[in-house]
């Protein structure tokens, strides 16, 4: 017989996981008794210890759900919280301290909760029961106790003493069993007395006549009877003597009341009144198992029913699909790689090319404004060289070395740039953005935790790598930095390209200038604005101070979008006249590279990018495309823990619902096998018993 109340207790356990329905659960014994009553000296006579929460203040505000595992070979007893993960606790004072935590932990507003504590005690001296412990129902409201406690512990208790719950009935011997609080309530819900015990403790505290003629009450006579207890720890000669385990404990209460029962013939073995601890453990025992045995019908169809819904849902909603979160993350992880594989496919040296080529044009064009277009724009207050120095450079002749310095110092600008540097760093951000891309494009995109992990892999292997790979890809253009040249065919090449990005320059200069005008109010506005700033830097009008405050009928802010509109004139004007003279017969020979500065900085150009884009490519291109999955494959596979990857998977909703179905589901069918092999060995038991 043990080994059914036992299976049914870890089915039990087993169907608290899968969900909350009423009835989806198999029956429990609960525990109720007002304040006093020595409802928690019964229980810890039960179990041996003083576990339970102890205080004058100390009302209990959470139902707990005391599930007792008799262990026979275990030698030191242990308590479990299944929900808090603080492993085996063998002092069951810290159990104690434990419990007053929780209890504490609701906040006095809410009184009291009807989320349960679960606390599972393993023991040779427990019988495998399944309890759960109620708060005390009050009976006089407490100056520092709202009225609402009071409701709120009824409701609590009304809930849990439905059927087909069996229901242990506390009261004390001193107390009039009609003013029983524990009884009435009892009443309410099984008024035929067909699934409560009645207990009746401090049976020392009134004479024996009294106590058994309450233990043969007839007023509200229960078929499962009243038993009688003397629950107090008998003061112990030696205190030690109960530090040892609770089988000293049990004994030492079983000795006291054999004791007081065995003196008084009220109790004598002929009155068949029930009296006694080691009676009561018995008797609940054999009465949980038989409630038990009989829900195991009714449950087993509930869980059925349950069943048949769960395989529906999967069926419909998810076309049978199975999945567990590690599938999910494997699966998800393979769509990824995969789809970074294509991306690795599309983006080769050509494509570092282009990226680099146009990093190093912008570069050229500021190195020529820089050296060759500068004016002094930007001050109002510094006037106009005598000559312009743009108009020189057509006349500029090799025998001159200032024509000679200013190129050969213009492209040491753009080789002593830093290109390993800049190179590596402008590859490295398009691909640390091609996998932002490709991860929003992805089902990642849905998961946080996923989403910083494949950015950390691929920051990290781009951080890494780039580091020597800038040092390295400098030495290799060092050559560039003492001596360059230039044949026919890169001369030709750099003149085309460069006449692009002169025509693309003035396209931008020419857009912003418009925008300029939009904002300025219009053509004549800008014209006006012009003509004053203009006779300002040939020296036909003197400002006073500088400008701050407005001049010239204009506002400070006017004069300086004035300026801005200034610039972009003359900056139109020189990318016109260059792109002239790049395109003049004089820069079709490279003989002319003095002349044709634009030519010769864009062949330059053209030579680093070829370095820089062939060393990339093999260096940090295949070297990233060959240890990014890896590290993925690192991050997100083998290295994670069952509970990281279900905390992956469950933070897409779609997929929470798709596995909780699924969980339920073969939960569900797990459970319902184990009731099939109750039910068998119930039936079996049953043949046997009768068939003696
Ligand atoms: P609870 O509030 O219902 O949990 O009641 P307790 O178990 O804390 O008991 C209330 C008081 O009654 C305590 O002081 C116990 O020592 C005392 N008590 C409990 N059971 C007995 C008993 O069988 N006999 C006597 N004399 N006192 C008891």
């Amino acid at each position: 017989m043990m080994m059914l109340t036992r299976k049914m207790i870890e089915i039990r356990g087993l169907l608290q996981t899968v969900g909350q329905s009423d009835q989806l659960t198999l029956p429990s014994i609960v525990v109720i008794g007002s304040q006093s009553s020595g409802k928690s000296s019964v229980l810890e006579a039960i179990v041996g210890h003083e576990f339970l929460p102890k205080g004058t203040n100390m009302v209990t505000r959470r139902p707990i759900e005391l599930t007792l595992v008799n262990t026979p070979d275990i030698h030191s007893e242990y308590g479990e919280f299944p929900a808090l993960k603080m492993g085996k606790i063998t002092d069951f004072s810290q159990i104690q301290r434990t419990l007053t935590d929780l209890n504490l932990a609701v906040p006095a507003s809410e009184c009291v909760t009807d989320d349960p504590i679960q606390l599972r005690i393993y023991s040779p001296n427990v019988p495998d029961l399944s309890l759960i412990d109620l708060p005390g129902y009050i009976q006089v409201v407490g100056r520092d106790q709202p009225m609402e406690l009071k409701h709120k512990i009824n409701e609590l208790c009304e809930k849990y003493i439905k059927a087909p719950n069996v229901i242990l009935a506390i009261s004390a011997a001193d107390v009039d069993l009609a003013n029983s609080t524990a009884l009435r309530a009892s009443r309410r819900v099984d008024p035929r007395g067909e699934r409560t015990i009645g207990v009746i403790t401090k049976m020392d505290l009134v004479d024996p006549e009294r106590g058994a003629s309450l233990l043969n009450d007839q007023k509200y006579a229960l078929r499962l009877g009243y038993v009688g207890v003397v629950c107090r720890v008998p003061n112990a000669p030696s205190p030690k003597l109960f530090n040892r385990g609770n089988e000293n404990i049990i004994n030492a209460i079983a000795r006291n009341e054999n004791a007081y029962f065995g003196s008084h013939p009220e109790f004598s073995p002929d009155s068949h009144l029930d009296v006694g601890t080691q009676n009561l453990r018995k008797k609940l025992m054999h009465v949980l198992e038989q409630t038990m045995a009989a829900s195991l019908k009714t449950t087993s169809e509930a869980i059925s029913r349950e069943l048949a819904e769960a395989t529906y849902e999967y069926k419909v909603q998810y076309n049978e699909r199975p999945i567990s979160a590690e599938s999910y993350l494997a699966e998800s992880l393979d769509t990824f790689k995969h789809s970074f594989r294509g991306f690795s496919e599309q983006f080769g040296r050509a494509q570092v090319r282009e990226l680099l080529k146009h990093e190093l044009d912008q570069q050229v064009l500021n190195v020529l404004a820089q050296r060759y277009w500068n004016r002094p724009f930007d001050d109002l207050s510094t006037p106009l060289p005598e000559t312009d120095p743009l108009s020189d450079l057509p006349k500029a002749a090799p025998e001159n070395e200032i024509w000679k310095i200013k190129l050969d110092s213009s492209s040491a600008a753009l080789t002593k740039l830093g290109v390993g540097r800049l190179a590596t760093s402008v590859v490295a951000s398009a691909l640390q953005a091609q996998i932002d891309r490709l991860i929003s494009n992805s089902r990642f995109s849905a998961h946080p935790f996923a989403r910083q992990a494949i950015t950390e892999a691929s920051t990290s292997i781009l951080r890494d790598l780039s580091y020597d790979i800038s040092d390295e890809l400098e030495i290799c253009i060092k050559p560039y930095k003492y001596r360059i040249e230039v044949d026919d065919h890169e001369w030709t090449r750099g003149r085309d390209n460069v006449t692009h990005v002169l025509k693309d320059e003035l396209k931008v200069c020419e857009g912003a200038a418009k925008k300029l005008e939009e904002q300025m109010g219009g053509k004549k506005k800008v014209k006006d604005v012009m003509a004053f700033i203009d006779r300002v830097r040939s020296g036909q009008v003197v400002l006073e101070g500088d400008g701050v405050g407005g001049a010239g009928g204009f506002s400070a802010a006017l004069l300086q979008k004035g300026r801005e509109a200034v610039f972009l004139r003359d900056r139109v004007d020189v990318l016109k006249m260059r792109l002239v003279a790049v395109k003049s017969k004089q820069c079709a020979n490279k003989k002319n590279k003095y002349y044709c500065p634009e030519v010769f900085l864009d062949a330059v150009a053209d030579k680093l990018t070829t370095t820089a884009d062939l060393f990339l490519d093999a260096e940090l291109l295949s070297k990233f495309y060959y240890l990014f999955p890896r590290e993925l494959d690192s991050r997100l596979g083998r290295s994670l823990s069952h509970q990281e990857v279900e905390r992956f998977a469950r933070e897409d909703p779609k997929i929470r619902r798709h596995l909780d179905v699924v969980r339920r589901k073969e939960l569900l069918e797990h459970v319902l096998k184990e009731m099939e092999s109750l039910r068998q060995l119930e039936a079996r038991e049953k043949r046997y018993s009768s068939g003696g």
